[in-house]
């Protein structure tokens, strides 16, 4: 018998009792997969509950202290973006000026 995940299944809306289209989902800038009804109801699929809970953590402003090595500076990445983002898994991260006031690190 071939395996099935849940997202394959059909998704029974628990408002209407319609069938639900799977669909992507946009939460915290994150994309999840979920369901939507014709009803308007929206569910994110129990795999991708982790995922949007550690990013809702991780958006939480912290301050980081900003040292000098050498010639360089280094700030720290708190420990809910990196969990967020499965820091441990990325070797290359790319730095640039926002603007005036903000430095993005996209990974
Ligand atoms: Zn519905």
């Amino acid at each position: 018998m071939k395996k099935k995940s849940v997202i394959e299944g059909a998704i029974k809306c628990p408002e209407c009792g319609k069938k639900c289209k799977p669909i992507t989902i946009s939460v915290s800038g994150a994309k999840v997969k979920g369901w939507r009804c014709s009803c308007g109801y929206e569910l994110i699929s129990p795999e991708e509950i982790e995922k949007v809970y550690l990013l809702m953590q991780a958006k939480k402003h912290e301050k980081v202290k900003i040292s000098k090595r050498g010639n360089s500076y280094m700030i720290t990445i708190p420990k809910a973006i990196a969990e967020a983002i499965q820091i441990e898994k990325i070797k290359i991260a790319e730095v640039f000026l926002k603007d005036e006031h903000t430095i993005s690190v996209k990974v």
